[in-house]
C-alpha cells in the first residue's frame, strides 16, 4: 500500500487537525462530511496513518517505523476499517459489536487506536445505537473517525457526539488541474470527466481508472434507444442488471435531475451530463414535472431498497425504472 494521499484542497484542514493532535486537543470522535469523491476516504486513511506512526514528521508518517511497516502491509492491529460487508449495504450491529470488543482492548503498539468508519450513514439503527455509548467514552488515545457523504441521514444523537469537520470542495480549476495531472490527460478531457462526475475529482479518477466509462456509455445508448423504440426495457435490464447497479442508478438519477433543471429553466443548458444534452432536452420538452418527480422518487426508493434488502431482484428493479423512463415521453 502506498502512502495515502491528501489532496491539495484539503491541506489546510490537514494542518489544522495535525496541530490539534500535537496540542492534545483532538476529540474522541470526528465526523468528516462532504460530497462523495472529493478525497475524504484517502484523507481519513492518511490521518489514521499519521496518528499511528511512532515518529511522524510535522505533516507525514515517517514511512519506516514498526507502525508504518504494519500499516503498509495493512496488518496494523490498532487500526480498524469498518465498511458495509457488501458495497451499498448497511453496516450491521454485529460489526459494531466486534468493534466494541476492539475498543475494549488496549493498543497493541502502545499508541493510538483508530477506527475509520465509512460511510457512517450506512449504519442501521441497531448498529448506530450500539455505537452511541462508545462515541462518548471510547477510551484514551482513541479516535473514531466517521466519514459521511450524507450526514443528514445519521442519527442526530450520533452527530451530536462527534466533532463535525466539513471537507473542502475544490474549485473547478483546481479540480481539473489535479485530475489532468493525476490521469495524465488533457485539461479538456479532465473537465469532461469532472462534468459527468458532479465535479468530484476522485470520483472522476475512479470512473476513468475502473473503466466505468464503457458502462456509462451502455446506459446512455440504451436509454436513448429506449426512447426511439429500438430496444425494450426488458432487454436493456437484461443486459445491464449484472453490472454495478448502484453506480447505474446514480447516473440515472443525475440524468433525471438534469432534466428537472432544464424544465425549470430551458435557457440554462448547463447540466452534469453535457454529452447527453440533446436527449435531455428532448425529454424535458415532452414530459411533465409530475411524471418526472414520480420517477425520481421511485428511483430514490429503489436505491434505498437496494441497500436494505438482502436479495433484491436486480433485473426487475431496473426494468421497472426503465419502464418509468419510457413513460416520461409517452
Ligand atoms: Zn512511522
Amino acid at each position: 500500500m502506498s502512502m495515502p494521499l491528501v489532496v491539495p484542497w484539503a491541506q489546510g484542514l490537514w494542518q489544522k487537525l495535525v496541530r490539534q493532535h500535537q496540542e492534545s486537543r483532538l476529540p474522541h470522535a470526528l465526523l468528516l462530511t462532504g460530497h462523495t469523491g472529493i478525497g475524504k476516504s484517502e484523507f481519513a486513511q492518511a490521518f489514521a496513518h499519521r496518528l499511528l506512526c511512532h515518529e511522524p514528521t510535522a505533516l507525514q508518517p515517517c514511512g519506516h517505523c514498526r507502525s508504518c511497516e504494519l500499516l503498509s502491509s495493512a496488518t496494523h492491529p490498532d487500526l480498524v476499517y469498518l465498511h458495509p460487508e457488501e458495497a451499498g449495504k448497511a453496516i450491521k450491529v454485529d460489526q459494531v459489536r466486534e468493534l466494541l470488543q476492539f475498543l475494549h482492548n488496549t493498543a497493541q503498539q502502545g499508541g493510538y487506536r483508530v477506527v475509520v468508519m465509512e460511510p457512517a450513514e450506512s449504519m442501521n439503527i441497531n448498529a448506530a445505537n450500539a455505537l452511541l455509548k462508545s462515541l462518548e467514552e471510547p477510551g484514551d488515545n482513541t479516535l473514531l473517525l466517521l466519514v459521511s457523504h450524507q450526514p443528514g441521514q445519521l442519527m442526530p444523537t450520533i452527530r451530536s457526539r462527534c466533532q463535525q469537520v466539513t471537507f473542502p470542495v475544490p474549485a473547478a480549476a483546481q479540480a481539473s488541474e489535479w485530475l489532468a495531472a493525476e490521469l495524465q490527460q488533457t485539461p479538456e478531457r479532465a473537465a469532461q470527466l469532472l462534468s459527468i462526475s458532479q465535479g468530484a475529482p476522485l470520483k472522476a479518477r475512479d470512473l476513468f481508472q475502473r473503466d466505468l466509462l464503457k458502462l456509462r456509455a451502455s446506459l446512455m445508448t440504451g436509454l436513448a434507444d429506449l426512447l426511439k423504440g429500438r430496444t425494450s426495457a426488458v432487454a436493456l435490464a437484461e443486459t445491464l442488471h449484472k453490472d454495478d447497479l448502484v453506480q447505474l442508478l446514480e447516473w440515472f438519477h443525475s440524468l433525471l435531475v438534469d432534466i428537472a433543471r432544464l424544465q425549470a429553466d430551458a435557457d440554462r443548458q448547463v447540466v452534469s451530463n453535457a454529452d447527453m444534452l440533446k436527449m435531455l432536452n428532448a425529454v424535458a420538452k415532452k414530459t411533465t414535472a409530475g411524471k418526472l418527480y414520480t420517477l425520481i422518487d421511485q428511483l430514490q426508493a429503489e436505491r434505498i431498497s437496494l441497500m436494505e434488502r438482502h436479495n433484491p431482484n436486480r433485473q426487475l428493479l431496473l426494468e421497472t425504472l426503465l419502464l418509468g423512463w419510457v413513460k416520461l415521453v409517452r
